[in-house]
């Protein structure tokens, strides 16, 4: 019999997991051709998370959990949830059902009946989010699609089924600054999307603020774009003409005129903003230096603490 793998990142989710357990239990149910595992990932939660995960193992012996030693991110979650599966298929989803399970037996069936490698999700709509929120959302997909070479669907989801094909080469990529939207992407293979309509919370709250996204945006940029580094140098290279041409302005001006000495608030102003474009060109380079030196060091993406497998 196959196997499906389903990875669960969860963080401080106590309310919504036994909420989950069942709903997926009764899709596995009905897709009982199939032999399952769920991987419940602990990323280090700091409510009961663990003990709920603990009973629901103790009762039913296809739920597998890794428990890591701190927070070490939803990337590492998942990463961590794709080194220890042992299916053919593996899915990975949110456990706050905003990724609805009843969307699994479609899946399987285009990879199985349509020949598909991948079958990913999109939301096509997204209702209760600020405004705001979905406003740079859209556009940072629209400026990631510019400036990178990797495909990056708006609105698409984490929330996917692949092969172990597939799976194996993710698990290739052992980035440190890990971007999953970018590496499904940059690994390619054959992906249907799926759309659907955005769903809420079960239960528990969003662990995201809008400025941890941001700072997640702008890790999504850095480590699938080298186009900010580019535009620095350009703009470095427009301000270079500039000056020439404003030297050779000045010079002729003082032969004909005379040293005037005036135009002191104009010196200031060019300093300011000249001194402003290098700031900003140093501080690109420095993140990507930064990434550069997280990447040397090597560390582990997460250190499990206990695990059932
Ligand atoms: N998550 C995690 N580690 C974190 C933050 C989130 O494993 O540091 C998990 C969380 O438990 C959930 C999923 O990632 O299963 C998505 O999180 P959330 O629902 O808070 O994000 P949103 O749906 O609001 O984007
Ligand atoms: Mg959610």
């Amino acid at each position: 019999m196959r196997k499906i793998s389903i990875v669960v990142p969860c963080y401080n989710e106590e309310k919504v997991l036994p909420i989950f357990y069942n709903e997926i239990k009764k899709i596995m149910l009905d897709m009982n051709y199939l032999d399952f595992e769920i991987i419940l990932v602990n990323d280090g939660s700091t409510d009961a998370t663990l003990e709920v995960i603990k009973v629901l193992a103790k009762k039913d012996s296809n739920v597998k959990y890794i428990s890591f030693s701190r927070n070490f991110g939803k990337e590492a979650a998942m990463y961590a949830g794709f080194k220890e599966c042992t299916g053919d298929y593996i899915a990975v989803m949110d456990s706050d059902l905003q990724d609805p399970p009843s969307l699994i037996p479609e899946m399987y069936r285009l990879i199985r009946e349509d020949g598909y490698d991948c079958v990913a999700t999109r939301r096509v709509s997204r209702t209760s989010e600020p405004k705001i929120r979905s406003y740079f959302a859209k556009k940072f997909y629209k400026l990631m699609n510019k400036i990178s070479n990797v495909d990056i669907v708006d609105g698409a989801r984490d929330f996917r089924l692949m092969t172990r094909q597939v799976l194996n080469s993710i698990l290739e990529i052992s980035e440190y600054n890990r971007f999953s939207k970018g590496i499904f992407g940059f690994v390619g293979y054959n992906t249907k999307w799926l759309p659907y309509e955005n769903v809420e919370r079960a239960a528990g709250t969003s662990k995201w603020s809008f400025w941890q996204l941001f700072v997640y945006s702008l890790e999504g940029i850095t480590a699938f774009s080298t186009t900010p580094l580019v535009i620095s140098s350009l703009v470095g290279i427009l301000f270079c003409l500039i000056s020439i041409l404003v030297i050779i302005a000045i010079i002729i001006k003082t032969l004909v005129y005379g040293d005037l000495t005036t135009g002191w608030p104009s010196t200031i102003c060019i300093i300011m903003f000249v001194s402003g474009v290098q700031l900003l060109s140093i501080g690109i380079i420095g993140q990507y230096l930064s990434k550069t030196y997280l990447e040397v060091k090597n560390r582990p993406l997460y250190i499990i603490k206990e695990t059932n497998r």
